[in-house]
């Protein structure tokens, strides 16, 4: 079956994002995020990014550290290097063309 026909369409297409991808601006986490249209159509992202991020050591307790083993073997071994820490940035960036749309 075929069929023909023009559409029409008397009002103006109205859209909202449903969806959106955000990455986090300090460690690049990506969360995709909906909007809730009661919320005016806010996107509900976490409060604090939950990604892992390489943090340096903190010199100043590695220095206490050390005190407390009264130097001698494994003085240095802490210093400098980094361990795996939470991000918690609050920054997020939308990633373009990422964003899905509902017509209404
Ligand atoms: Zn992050």
């Amino acid at each position: 079956m075929v069929l023909y026909g023009t559409v029409i369409r008397a009002t103006s297409i109205k859209n909202r994002e449903t969806k959106k991808d955000f990455a986090c601006k300090n460690c690049g986490k990506i969360y995709t995020a909906s909007s809730d249209i009661l919320e005016y159509n806010q996107f509900k992202l976490p409060p604090v990014c939950g990604g892992e991020v390489e943090k340096a050591h903190n010199p100043f307790i590695n220095m206490l550290n050390a005190m407390k083993k009264k130097g001698g073997a494994g003085f240095n071994k802490n210093f400098g290097g980094t361990h795996i820490g939470m991000c918690n940035s609050r920054n997020f960036l939308p990633i373009h063309g990422t964003a899905q749309y509902k017509d209404y």
